[in-house]
């Protein structure tokens, strides 16, 4: 039984969601930025937006991040950081050869697939990344042995996969995607690939399953589910489904609590809020007054998992900011 099953419904009340919001590797990403600022000195160059949230980019923008979609934007010799959504092989070769000082902010757990991708190639094995089209982690991982992975796109795109060999093929999948719906492809797969093999470990990552898992514990006692992120984030679009799925009568997505239309709140007893991976808690903090001047005052948090993954800096500003700090 949840928290919230205990509580008795009287008046306007808010199950507010945790885990929610900043992942470790988004909170990597966003520092590496902000320190590379403090240490080079803007303008610092970013390849793609270093996490989808639209908040976070412009409040870096403003701090002299400049955000580009490829590295010929960047000139020669500067600086560019790669986001945490990960690169294509291809993407290190060009900006070695645009001399720029690359720095790579994608997040660990993104690199793990993507190690797994290179390792199931070399052992020549026919690779199935479920994923979403033209998503930028998946380009990126696809691009670690194209030859060998073919992208499956949702359940449907199980039935459209052929294999070189049936005995010989494995899945690994997008970081971000709907726990539930990956395991709907793979069933699907496996029906038509029974010797089909797993990923050696989990690849959608504990953030993405955590934030999925406790929106599905409130979903059911909700009227409306608001959830804070932004439209190209997967794992916040994600979320909306999930609480969908899970029995909330409404859900929707809001980069702002000034997004939130009054009619999503009329005649609603209770409101789930919660965020996306890639979004800072100021912005969840804001839909809670906002909610709070509509009544909703009673604020109950239902957590289900404690979160203490950090991860550390890129090794090659690591080595920058201890060379600069030496020099002091
Ligand atoms: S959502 Fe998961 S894979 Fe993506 S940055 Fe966060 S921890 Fe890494």
């Amino acid at each position: 039984m949840t928290h919230a099953e205990t509580t008795p419904r009287t008046g306007k009340r808010v199950l507010l969601a945790k885990p929610r919001g900043y992942c470790a590797g988004v909170d990597r990403a966003v520092q590496t930025v902000e320190e590379a600022l403090k240490l080079y000195g803007a303008p610092i160059y970013v390849r793609k937006q270093i996490v989808h949230n639209k908040h976070v980019v412009q409040t870096l923008e403003a701090q002299g991040a400049i955000f580009v979609e490829e590295n010929e934007e960047v000139p020669e010799g500067a600086t560019v950081i790669f986001s945490a959504h990960g690169v294509a092989p291809e993407v290190y070769e060009q900006a070695r050869a645009r001399s720029l000082k690359a720095i790579d902010a994608t997040c660990p757990l993104v690199t793990k697939v993507h190690q797994e991708a290179k390792r199931f190639a070399a052992e020549d094995y026919d690779i199935l990344l479920i994923g979403h089209e033209g998503h930028e982690e998946v380009v990126g991982t696809a691009g670690e042995a194209p030859a060998h992975i073919q992208l499956v796109d949702g359940p449907e795109g199980a039935d459209k996969v052929t294999v070189r060999d049936p005995n010989k093929v494995v899945w690994l999948s997008q970081t971000t995607l709907s726990v539930d719906e990956t395991l709907e492809t793979v069933a699907r797969l496996k029906s038509r690939l029974p010797l089909l093999q797993s990923p050696p470990s989990d690849d959608i990552c504990y953030a993405t399953s955590n934030r999925q898992h406790v929106v599905k514990e409130i979903a059911p006692e909700c009227d409306v589910v608001i959830v804070v992120g932004s439209r190209n984030s997967s794992n916040s679009v994600r979320l909306v489904e999930v609480a969908l799925d899970a029995g909330a009568r409404a859900g929707h997505l809001v980069d702002y609590a000034a997004e939130i239309d009054d009619a999503w709140l009329a005649g609603a007893g209770t409101v789930g809020v919660t965020s996306g991976a890639s979004v800072p808690d100021d912005l969840v903090q804001q839909v809670l007054e906002h909610l709070a001047a509509r009544g909703f005052t009673d604020v109950e948090e239902i957590l289900t998992a404690n979160e203490r993954l950090t991860f550390s800096l890129p090794q090659e500003l690591k080595r920058d900011m201890k060379a600069a700090a030496a020099a002091r």
